[in-house]
């Protein structure tokens, strides 16, 4: 027996909450198999919860959340009643600013060939990690407008990057590779074109690359690297980019390894605590439907074991949820006519053997 880990779930709007249903079945099952001591707590956070208390997630709370647990499970912000996309800022953005998620990790792994939508291409093809840095970029909302509302409108807004920042992303980088033994990085910028921000990148990656002899270092501009996902994706193994850059990719990624219905996330502090959700968001327009594909929560759970440092729980949820897709236990997004708690429960059931 271990420690008891404390875990936040925060299902959040939409099929957020159909979906984190099923991961929390899900690593509760894997638990009790592997003998870990979870305390699962979930909080009411989200767009609903907004709409009647005025609450979005206050700042207090975030760094209470961040003193009080050791991992978070998240499901999915955003609805269309709520002006500004507020609650998606207090809670996404603000528990990855707030409590220093520097890393965001986004695992591109094809579980079976049938899934991807390249032609040609197979699981041993598209097997790669994208390392996208998670609290600067262009995403810290320093800017501002002068005459807004007319056309003499000037909108500005600010790209952050710091060597600090910068360095730790790409050192998390190698040090990954280095971990699961993979031998290529390739760091993604647009230093022709944004070249304070990128020179910085490029001159970090260099420096950090002569501490890791055995892995290649690859340097690529964004707009190649869009390209090159699509046309030759098993030469990379380890991307490292902005959080722009990141976010970008790592959609276009997600969609050549059986879509946003698969796609993982982790939103890691190696020194505090992580924070895992699936990449897609509330998606309204089947909210409630009971067909979201709940294996995207579920492999988000598995890197939520995996990074509390229980990896045999995390290989158990993972292989669930290849038996559910093996078997043909898939919402219609995979061509299947299960529905979300059918798919979650196979999952709970296989883990549970
Ligand atoms: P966001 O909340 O990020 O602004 P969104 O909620 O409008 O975006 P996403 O959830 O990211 O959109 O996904 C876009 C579309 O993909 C959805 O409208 C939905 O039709 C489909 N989709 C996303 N996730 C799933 C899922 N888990 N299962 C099935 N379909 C999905």
């Amino acid at each position: 027996m271990t420690q008891t880990k404390r875990i936040a779930v925060i299902p959040g709007d939409g099929i957020g909450v159909d979906v984190t249903r099923e991961a929390t079945a899900a690593i509760s099952a894997a638990a009790t198999k592997h003998n870990i001591l979870l305390d699962l707590d979930e909080l009411p956070y989200g767009s609903e919860y907004y709409l009647r208390t005025g609450i979005g997630l206050p700042r207090e709370e975030r760094l209470r959340i961040g003193r009080d647990y050791d991992g978070i499970l998240l499901g999915a912000v955003g609805d269309p009643r709520v002006p500004d996309n507020r609650t998606a800022r207090e809670i996404v953005l603000g528990l990855r600013f707030d409590l220093d998620l520097y890393i965001n990790l986004r695992p591109i792994l094809l579980i079976a060939d049938g899934l991807t939508s390249l032609k040609g291409k197979s699981v041993q093809d598209i097997q790669f990690v994208i390392f996208r840095e998670n609290t600067e970029g262009s995403y810290g909302g320093i800017g501002g407008q002068q005459h807004a509302g007319t056309t003499s409108e000037i909108a500005l807004g600010q790209i952050v990057a710091t060597w600090r920042g910068t360095h730790r992303i790409i050192r998390a980088a190698f040090e990954y590779a280095e971990k699961h033994k993979l031998t290529r990085v390739c760091v993604v910028h647009k230093q022709n074109a944004i070249p304070h921000v990128y020179g910085l990148w490029l001159r970090v990656f260099r420096q950090v690359a002569q501490d890791y002899p055995n892995v290649e270092a690859s340097e690529m501009l964004v707009d190649r690297a869009a390209m090159e996902i699509i046309r030759a994706p098993e030469q990379f193994q380890v991307i490292v980019t902005s959080n722009l850059f990141g976010d970008i990719l790592s959609d276009l990624a997600a969609m050549i390894a059986g879509g946003l219905g698969l796609a993982a996330s982790a939103n890691i502090n190696p020194e505090t605590l992580v924070l895992c959700e699936p990449v897609h968001g509330s998606a309204p327009d089947i909210a409630g439907k009971g067909i979201a594909n709940p294996l995207a929560a579920c492999l988000s759970a598995a890197l939520l074991m995996d990074n509390l440092g229980f990896p045999e729980a995390a290989v158990t949820i993972d292989n669930a949820v290849r038996a559910a897709i093996f078997s043909g236990c898939v919402t219609p997004d995979l061509g299947g006519t299960k529905t979300t708690r059918q798919v979650g429960a196979f999952v709970a059931e296989t883990i549970s053997k």
